[in-house]
Parts: structure tokens; sequence; C-alpha cells
């Protein structure tokens, strides 16, 4: 049987809550973090053959060389870009296959989402439309260079690992704004950034593993 048939919605939605309280027992506390976690399903972003482990917590195969990010990672990273605050206008830099750009649309009030590698955004595209989140834009370009046409962002949130912090996302944050990284090679730790006026901020959260950020498009 497969999760993406009627029938299967409610298995689906069972695997979604045990998710989501495993989430809870490992440490998420932000309740519209977990609702938003609760509202995507994430079967409906990976291959049918991998549908059954899409409520697992790890990361999965998406193609081109790619992976949808781990749920713990995600529910992770916009809590802690929550804390006290609201996500607002948000970029995100890596979309893949869309999994974290809609769960941002539950959180942000505007989603800018790009992907260098457009099949990979069409991926997006489709996999989206059914859910028609009307915050959502997706965009095929570079995010090192960030999103200009549509900045500043309270919220920056990049979903492959950067060598050093991009000084474009760094310009690209609104006053009072978040950046959200992963740093590294094969050792990599998230980084958070915060603007105050001209001054940026800087902390090191959790080790982590994501795919690289690479510059150009393809
Ligand atoms: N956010 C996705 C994770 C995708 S993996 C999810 O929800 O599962 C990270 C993605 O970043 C890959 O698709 C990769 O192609 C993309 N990427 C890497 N470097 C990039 C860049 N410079 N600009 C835009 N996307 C990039």
């Amino acid at each position: 049987m497969s999760l993406r048939r009627p029938d299967a919605v409610q298995a689906a939605a069972r695997a979604r809550a045990r998710m989501v309280e495993r989430l809870r027992a490992q440490g998420i506390r932000d309740d519209k973090v977990l609702a938003a976690m609760m509202q995507v399903p994430r079967h409906a972003f990976v291959e049918e053959g991998l549908a059954y482990s899409a409520y697992d917590d790890t990361a999965l195969p998406i193609g081109y060389q790619q992976t949808i990010s781990q749920p713990f990672v995600v529910a992770k990273m916009i809590e802690a870009l929550r804390a006290g605050r609201e996500l607002g206008r948000t970029l995100e830099v890596g979309a893949g296959c869309g999994y974290q750009a809609a769960v941002l649309s539950f959180v942000a009030t505007e989603v800018y989402a790009v992907e260098r590698i457009r099949p990979l955004l069409d991926v997006a595209r489709e996999n989206l439309r059914p859910l028609r989140l009307p915050n959502v834009r997706l965009k095929c370009a570079d995010g090192t260079m960030g999103l200009p046409e549509a900045a500043p962002y309270d919220t920056i949130i990049v979903a492959a690992a950067a060598a050093s912090v991009p000084a474009s996302l760094k310009e690209q944050l609104a006053p009072g704004g978040r950046l959200m990284l992963p740093v590294g090679g094969a050792d990599q730790r998230l980084v958070m950034i915060e603007r105050q006026g001209n001054v940026f901020r800087e902390s090191r959260l959790e080790a982590v593993r994501f795919v690289p950020l690479l510059t150009g498009t393809e």
C-alpha cells in the first residue's frame, strides 16, 4: 500500500504524529514549530519507494546527490531562529525538494526559497503545488549571493554547509534579523548570526552534517 493513496492518509498522519512526539522527546519545545511539522506531509517530498522511511529521523536522498534534511535538524534550526521573535520575511537557501520551505510557510510571513539545481527546483514546485501555500516563492539562483530582489530578510536559513559565512547573506539581513547556517567541511557546526545595526553577533550551536553549499546554478 502506498502512503500516497487516499486510504493511507490516516496512516501517514499517525506516522507524522509519532515523529512529532519523538521531536518533543528530543527536546523541541516550540509548539508552533511542532504544529508546522505536523502539517507537512514529509512522505510527499520523497520518492514513493522511500515513503515508509519519510517519518524516520534521517536525511533521505532526493536525487542530484542531494538530501532532504533530517526532521530534527529542521525543527531545531527553526526553533532557534524563532526564539523570542517571529520569523517574518524569510529566505531559505537550498530549497531541495521543498520540504523545509513548506514547514517554514506555517511559521513565517513570507518564504523565498532558492535552489541552484533547476530540475530539483522543478521537483520542489511539483511537491509544493498540491499544498497550495500562498506565501512561498521559489527561484533558481545561487543563494551564496542571497536574493537581493526581496531583501532585507528578518530570517535567513541555509540548508547547505558553507566554508565561511557569505558576506551577501549578512548584508541582506534586516536590523534585528537572524541568519543560521552550517559552517565547515568534514566537521560542520551550526552558526547563528544576529544583526544589531551593523554589529553581527555570532553564536555556535551543535555539530551537523549537510551537503556542501556550491556556487553557480545548473
Ligand atoms: N531544504 C531542503 C534540503 C535540501 S539539501 C529540504 O527541505 O530537505 C540542500 C540543497 O542546497 C541542495 O538541493 C543543493 O542543491 C542546494 N544548494 C547548495 N548550494 C546552493 C546555493 N549556492 N544556492 C542555492 N541552493 C544551493
